[in-house]
């Protein structure tokens, strides 16, 4: 039975995000939230993982208390149990704190075999939290991994390198960080979907954690958005070959005997 958790994020809908010409930051009143697309394809890859080996889901997300409506969705598509990590002391975390926190939980909740995260999210897309997990807790890990399967004590996780697949035996405990489209998600279903509502979410905050303040949130985070530009979309010129360009392509046709 492995003990698996899966590292997910709300995130809004990247096509209804616009940006504040004055604030010049992102809007995010008017955008649909949903679980960041990565996170879907950590959690099937975790759930295939259970499929063969058997084990226990837990989805974890750091957020605000609206993104229990995340957790219970991961639950309709099969994940067991939901933890909402929420306080106000957690709130403007960078991705140090942010790291800190979901390790210090996963601690608090007696560690894991296998960690599952997105390879990156779609709003802020630093793809630090996952390694960021993984250093916190001392956990070995492997980024950017496709597949994950598990032979007693090894996982196993097959990674795409530019034009080869590399496969690498990693011990336990282990945090993986998964790509985009590593796999075809399940949908949630109404029978999973209804009892995830009737089971409900975990609320853990600071006072359970006990995490000193100045090591989190806003308070903990190094980075300082000083400024933020938008940049006007580059014109595209169609290129013209120069004749020196047109002689060498029909030099090549000449020479490969495709024209004479
Ligand atoms: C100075 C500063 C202030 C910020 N203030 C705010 C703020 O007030 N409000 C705000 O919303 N954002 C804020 N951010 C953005 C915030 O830091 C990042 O969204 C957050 O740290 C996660 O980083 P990321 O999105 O780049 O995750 P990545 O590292 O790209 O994510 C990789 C994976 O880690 C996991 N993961 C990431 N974040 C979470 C999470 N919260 N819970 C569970 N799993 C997670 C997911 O599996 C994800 O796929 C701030 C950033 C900075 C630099």
């Amino acid at each position: 039975m492995l003990k698996i958790a899966v590292m997910i994020k709300q995130v809004p809908d990247s096509q209804d995000i616009t940006i504040d010409p004055v604030t010049k930051t992102l809007n995010r009143s008017q955008a649909r939230n949903v679980v960041n697309p990565p996170d879907v394809n950590a959690l099937e890859a975790a759930l295939l993982l259970k499929d063969k080996e058997g084990g226990e889901i837990t989805v974890i997300t750091m957020g605000p208390p609206m993104a229990d409506v995340a957790l219970l969705e991961c639950m309709g598509r099969g994940a067991d149990k939901g933890i909402l990590v929420t306080d106000r002391f957690f709130a403007g975390a960078d991705t140090w704190p942010t790291s800190y926190t979901l390790a210090s939980t996963a601690d608090y909740l007696g560690g894991f075999d296998i960690i599952f995260c997105g390879e990156e999210t779609t709003d802020s897309s630093t793809g630090h939290v996952g390694p960021g997990i993984a250093e916190f807790l001392g956990y070995q890990q492997a980024t950017y991994v496709n597949k994950v399967e598990y032979e007693e004590p090894f996982f196993i996780a097959e990674r795409d390198i530019e034009g080869a697949t590399e496969t690498l035996r990693i011990g336990k405990p282990a945090v993986v960080t998964i790509t985009l489209n590593a796999n075809a998600p399940r949908n949630p279903t109404l029978k999973k979907k209804i009892e995830a509502y009737k089971k409900g979410i975990t609320i853990v905050a600071n006072k359970d954690l006990k995490l000193d303040p100045a090591c989190i949130g806003l308070k903990g985070s190094p980075t300082i958005v000083k400024d933020m530009k938008t940049v006007a979309d580059p014109v595209k010129t169609p290129v013209k070959p120069g004749i020196e360009e047109l002689d060498k392509v029909i030099s090549v046709l000449v020479e490969r005997g495709i024209v004479k």
